[in-house]
């Protein structure tokens, strides 16, 4: 049987990290991956700056950077409450220096490259740092002995065996993960309210930078990507996705004008370049991200709705984390479940309180009145708008900031005065949802779809 240091399932955005990173600092690194790249995925791709920082510290932006629009500022608009700024860089490298001890490579732009693109991409570093890379192999068990993993059993496309051993096995395969079932990894933290998203490419749009609209219970996406087009997104909570999927493309437009009427004439006048991708949930969850020989970073150990647009860079914060922890275990410096349990503390702590304001988010519940005064007196204050884009962001903690500094008697517009958050859902204009249905916080605890 062949033998590595680390075995890792996936070769994603966290797998093919994890892997690169080990195999640099002189570690014998196996690779499975079940698909043959490059291969597109079901999800969206926009990567904040913190994402893209972790690229540039490996060394790895440049290509992707010079292939892909890449920004600075963005718009969050909310109910008609534009707040348009940027991630400063200071408080982005003071998040780096916290958490990995250094700002080396810490860059402030944020960009969408597309994902058969950006995961080749990732696999093709991974390789080119010595890992053993094998592509149509999938996981199938894991070799357990005296209650630790110590190894796979996995096939090519084929069907021949492959069965190899290591000091550790990574689960980097997905929110899906068959790894989890196998080791019997726990649920921490489950969270069933989420959001169905609807998604596609369009060319001859003439618009720079990302925009979200929100209004209501609904939110759009659009920035530009690869190749002169752009990602544009609709979304909302999954209780409606029984309702949409019945004229999906109409319903696409009709939330489109209804958030950004300005944007969907663009969209409207652009074209289509390839089919539609739907999600239509996306249960949040935390799980035990280790145990005797095993290890998981990515979706498979946490996985978040879409809503902040931030599992990429998650996946990017634990590859370089576990990679660190690991290589000074294998140098001897701890016991490998040592390493990993620091792994485990430091994940954690970056993490929690973020994973909760997605959870929020992605209620999509309508913003309350003091909510909106509150967007409305921040908006000429560059500062605030920036630091409110940090926190979604994931560079200042949300913990610090919006909510706790509602400015009660500034001035607001008119519109708000008559916003109630309980009806606003049903002023949604399509008659093809029943809206009323929704009434704010009716979604049922587990939505199948
Ligand atoms: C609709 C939607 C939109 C999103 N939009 C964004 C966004 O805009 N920005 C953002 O940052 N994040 C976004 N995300 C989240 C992002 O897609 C994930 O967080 C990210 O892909 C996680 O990467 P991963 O490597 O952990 O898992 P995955 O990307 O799921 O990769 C898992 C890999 O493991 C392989 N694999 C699975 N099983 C096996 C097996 N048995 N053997 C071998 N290989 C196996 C798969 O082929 C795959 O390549 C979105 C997610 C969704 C669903």
């Amino acid at each position: 049987m062949e033998t590595f240091d680390v075995i890792v399932i996936g070769g994603s955005v966290s797998g093919a990290p994890t892997a690169m990173l080990l195999a640099r600092q002189g570690h014998k690194v196996l690779l499975v991956e079940k698909s043959v790249f490059p291969r597109d995925t079901n999800s969206t791709h926009f990567i904040w700056p913190r994402g893209i920082s972790y690229l540039n510290r490996w060394g790895v932006a440049d290509h992707i950077l010079d292939s892909t629009p890449h920004y600075r500022n963005m718009e969050v608009n909310i109910e008609g409450i534009s707040l348009v700024g940027s991630i400063p860089l200071e408080d982005l490298k003071q998040r780096f220096r916290k958490l990995h001890g250094d700002d080396r490579g810490v860059i402030d732009y944020y960009c969408g490259p597309r994902r058969y693109f950006l995961d080749n991409h990732l696999l093709n570093c991974a390789k080119a740092a010595g890992v053993d890379v094998r592509e149509g192999v999938t996981y199938n068990n894991p070799v357990v002995e005296n209650g630790r993993v110590v190894g796979i059993n996995a096939s090519r496309q084929n069907g021949t065996a492959i069965s190899a051993r290591a000091k550790l096995v990574i689960g980097a395969d997905g929110r899906f993960s068959r790894f989890v079932k196998d080791v019997g990894s726990k649920d921490k933290d489950f969270r069933a309210l989420s959001t169905f998203a609807y998604f596609s490419y369009f060319s001859g749009i003439d618009k720079e930078e990302l925009s979200i609209h929100k209004k209501g219970r609904f939110g759009t996406a659009i920035f530009p990507t690869l190749d002169k087009t752009h990602m544009v997104l609709v979304y909302g909570p999954t209780a409606y996705w029984e309702d949409f999927r019945k004229n999906a493309e109409q319903n696409f437009f009709d939330i489109y004008r209804f958030c950004a009427p300005d944007v969907a004439k663009l969209i409207e006048n652009g074209t289509r370049t390839e089919a539609f991708k739907a999600a239509s949930r996306m249960e949040a969850f935390q799980r035990e991200p280790h145990g005797p020989g095993w290890a998981l970073v990515g979706d498979a150990g946490s996985f978040k709705d879409q809503v902040t647009a931030m599992g990429i860079s998650h996946s990017f914060r634990d590859a370089e984390l576990i990679s660190g922890y690991i290589h000074r275990a294998l140098a001897g410096e701890f016991e490998l479940d040592e390493a990993l349990e620091q792994y485990q503390k430091v994940r954690t702590a970056d993490y929690v309180d973020y994973f909760d304001l997605v959870c929020k988010t992605a209620e999509m519940n309508g913003y309350s009145k003091d909510d909106l005064k509150y967007f409305y007196s921040i908006k000429n204050d560059q500062a605030m708008v920036d630091q409110m884009l940090s926190q979604f962001g994931d560079t200042l903690p949300p913990t610090a900031g919006v909510a706790a500094t509602l400015l009660a008697d500034s001035e607001y517009p008119g519109f708000i005065t008559d916003f109630d958050p309980a009806r606003h859902p049903s002023s949604f204009p399509l008659s093809s949802f029943g809206a009323a249905d929704h009434a704010n916080n009716d979604l049922p605890e587990e939505v199948v779809v």
